[in-house]
């Protein structure tokens, strides 16, 4: 079922979805299952499966000299989502990527998905890789998400890039598109930012998954300035606890985010014990999920990044 009606099937009920990351190259499904079968209970209508761009990394080799190779950490990610809807009978909504793909590789995983009855995706750029500096698309493949979602679209209609395919099989696709309450790293400003999002919608997105944020009011004011776009798709909010000490610097690097005052005082009042640093974080989420399920919010999305244990104590209080 697509994600869409699962939002109009609740009837303004907030549901509950889950989001992994495929384990390091050489793991199984273990790792999955072990996140996931704990947090079932809690019936979440879809659970996203992220998707890895190669990286590069540097092997000393015997002559001293390094070789730099570029290996994928952590693929897999279709096949986690057939696995997921098999075990558990769920919707499994891959992320599908710019970055790495040329418009034919994005083609055929797209077929896969089809073939496999996965009816959503979110559609994503990527990020720039370690050592690019800035984001390198593949040749003849996508610079922006708009393009996949463009692309999406396309076979939704039974158009494919071989222009000789004539009646081809229509997909079903329910596209959902990143969003970023605290603005995109590399926009220049909040309303760029907002533009290229609306873009995405009306190129055909249904729906939109936030980056994390600790400041409700920053997801609220996201809302009320889309809402002000003409964007009037669902906006399910991402969530991430904090859990440790140095999240508090490398979570507003890596994500572009801030850190409110009251978190950042909590957390520092209890700095260099553990467990208390956690508990603060899954207080701190607690709170939030409940205003957020208070507010109406369509559904709530945990990054679990595999600590089934926080995020099942986030949802045991929360649902
Ligand atoms: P875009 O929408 O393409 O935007 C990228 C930047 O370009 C923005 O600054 C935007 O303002 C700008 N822009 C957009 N369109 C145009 C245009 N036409 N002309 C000029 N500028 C434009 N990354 C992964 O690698 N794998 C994942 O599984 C993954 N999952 C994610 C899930 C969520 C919910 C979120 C919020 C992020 C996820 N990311 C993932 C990270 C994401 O790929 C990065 O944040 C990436 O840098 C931007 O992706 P996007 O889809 O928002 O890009």
């Amino acid at each position: 079922m697509k994600v869409t009606d699962y939002f109009e099937k609740a009837k303004g009920k907030t549901l509950i979805s889950f989001e992994v990351l495929p384990p390091l190259k050489g793991g199984g499904m273990q790792a999955i299952f072990k996140t996931l079968d704990p947090l079932m209970e809690f019936k979440p209508p879809f659970v996203d499966v992220t998707y890895h761009r190669e990286e590069f990394i540097y092997n000393k080799r015997d002559s001293g000299y390094y070789e730099k190779i570029a290996i994928r950490k952590r693929p897999g990610t279709v096949g986690i989502c057939a696995s997921i809807m098999h075990r558990y009978g769920i919707d499994a909504v891959p992320h599908l990527i710019c970055g790495g793909f040329t418009k034919e590789d994005t083609e055929n995983v797209l077929i896969d998905l089809n073939f496999l009855n996965i009816k959503n995706v979110l559609a994503l750029r990527g990020d720039a890789r370690k050592f690019d500096g800035k984001f390198i698309p593949e040749k003849d493949g996508h610079n922006y998400a708009v393009d996949l979602v463009n692309q999406m679209n396309d076979m939704n209609i039974g158009k494919y890039l071989d222009s000789n395919i004539e009646n081809g099989e229509k997909t079903d696709f329910c596209i959902g598109v990143a969003g970023y309450p605290e603005k995109h790293i590399e926009a220049p400003n909040f309303a760029v930012d907002l533009q290229y999002l609306k873009a995405k919608i009306d190129a055909g997105a249904s729906y939109i998954v936030t980056q994390m944020f600790f400041d409700n009011q920053k997801y609220f004011d996201f809302v009320d300035a889309c809402r002000s776009a003409g964007i009037n798709v669902p906006i399910v909010p991402g969530l991430k606890p904090l859990t440790k000490f140095y999240q508090l610097s490398s979570l507003p690097r890596l994500f572009f985010i801030n850190m409110p005052d009251d978190l950042v005082a909590a957390v520092m009042k209890v700095k260099g014990d553990k467990e208390a640093i956690k508990q603060v974080g899954i207080e701190w989420c607690v709170a939030q999920s409940k205003e957020l399920k208070a507010k109406g919010a369509p559904c709530l999305h945990y990054y679990t990044m595999g600590d089934q244990d926080t995020i099942r104590a986030i949802a045991e209080q929360v649902y």
